[in-house]
């Protein structure tokens, strides 16, 4: 069987898979068995922030595997504290963590503090968590009802648990806010919604109305921390401080971590949560590194001087194309262009895709791009002609 046999045959089928098969990458530049060469400005859905076969994160894999790759949380792990002191420092807050595998683990942990701080801080229970319509919080069974997509709650996967509810808009939490509402979650750019950014001047009211009020501001940034919006917290960005942070996505740059971080240091006692592969001597060790070059990156000014880069390039596709793109969307290194329909994306992606750049959806109108933080400006001059010639076909 050949390679594309294996897999429909001996994978589960979640995936509307590309049938490509890429072997080899360089910073934001992928090349297949065929030997062609692929700009990617994906990054794996925002992952690998430090660039393929980025030689930093090799090295400290090679040399922690060599060592020990995991001795689980029953004993102190070097890299663990390390890397929660980095990136409490990176940050600027007073915060403390747990490490996860992935943005979903993280944002139940996220959600277990929450239930677990409305439970001990309060005479009655508090548990109700409030979201927002185009969400997207992750797929277990609970983060999926914490995601404010009705049809991504499927009656196959029911019974869901209680306690979600989601609003449209900023100003409709206030008053969804009952005697029972513990948290609001959100992201601060809706990712997979639709790289959609909310103004900065409502979430910082709705941040200070929250805390007047005890209720607590969990901030997804699994897809917008690790300096993905130019600073290393979209909430850096907005001048907020929430009581819980989520991470995941960009912080390993491609090695599976994910990071719940709370100003609440001691809600949780041993026994209330757990994870045997989470922060593992492995994944934090890579995530140390990544966090050390990615601030490096924003420290030598080269990472604000590719964003402003990208944008422009970005800018003049959108100018270039009033026909197609009716809006352009993002912040740093998660862009966006909006399409009128899902025809459209699905034809711009694929005609990219032929003329060898890659890109994203997001939602069912919006192209979106998440280039590696560490691309070169060659590579964003030749992804942007390439997608101009795929553009040029529709
Ligand atoms: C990707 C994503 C998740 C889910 O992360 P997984 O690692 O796939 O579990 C959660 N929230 C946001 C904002 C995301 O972009």
């Amino acid at each position: 069987m050949d390679l594309q046999q294996l897999d429909q045959e001996y994978v589960l089928h979640t995936y509307a898979r590309n049938y490509v098969n890429f072997i080899k990458g360089c910073n934001a530049t992928l090349y297949t068995d065929q030997n062609k060469d692929y700009i990617d400005f994906t990054s794996g859905i925002g992952v690998v922030s430090c660039g393929h076969g980025n030689e930093r994160i090799a090295h400290t894999l090679y040399k922690q595997s060599q060592n020990m790759i995991h001795i689980s949380n029953l004993f102190l792990i070097e890299p663990q504290a390390k890397l929660a002191q980095k990136i409490a420092q990176l940050s600027g807050y007073d915060m403390a963590m747990f490490f996860a595998n992935s943005g979903a683990e993280a944002n139940e942990a996220a959600i277990k503090i929450a239930r677990k701080y409305g439970e001990v801080k309060f005479d009655s229970k508090k548990y109700k968590v409030i979201t927002l319509e185009h969400s997207f919080h992750g797929r277990t069974i609970t983060t999926v009802k914490a995601t404010g997509q009705k049809d991504m709650h499927k009656s196959h996967f029911s019974p869901y648990p209680d306690g979600f509810s989601y609003n449209a808009q900023l100003e409709d939490i206030y008053n969804s806010i009952d005697n029972e509402t513990v948290a609001v979650m959100l992201e601060l750019v809706q990712g997979e919604g639709g790289v959609q950014p909310f103004p900065k001047e409502e979430i910082q009211k709705l941040s200070k109305y929250l805390k007047q009020n005890n209720i607590l501001l969990i901030v997804d940034e699994v897809q917008t921390g690790a300096f993905r919006t130019g600073e290393f917290l979209a909430s850096n960005l907005y001048e907020i401080e929430p009581d819980i942070i989520t991470l995941a996505k960009g912080v390993g740059a491609g090695v599976p971590i994910g990071v719940a971080m709370t100003k609440h240091k001691d809600i949780f006692e041993p026994g209330d949560h757990g994870s045997t592969f989470g922060g593992n001597y492995l994944s934090t060790a890579a995530a140390l590194e990544a966090c050390n070059i990615l601030d490096e990156l924003k420290n030598s000014g080269q990472l604000d001087e590719t964003m402003i880069f990208f944008e422009a390039k970005l800018k003049e596709i959108y100018e270039k194309y009033t026909n197609l793109f009716t809006e352009m969307v993002g912040l740093g290194l998660m862009r966006g262009l909006r399409v009128k329909n899902s025809e459209t994306q699905s034809s711009i992606i694929k005609n990219s895709f032929d003329n060898g750049v890659l890109v994203l959806k997001a939602g069912k109108n919006t192209i979106r791009f998440l280039p590696p933080l560490t691309i070169s400006k060659e590579e964003i001059t030749l992804g942007f002609e390439r997608l101009d010639n795929a553009l040029q076909k529709l």
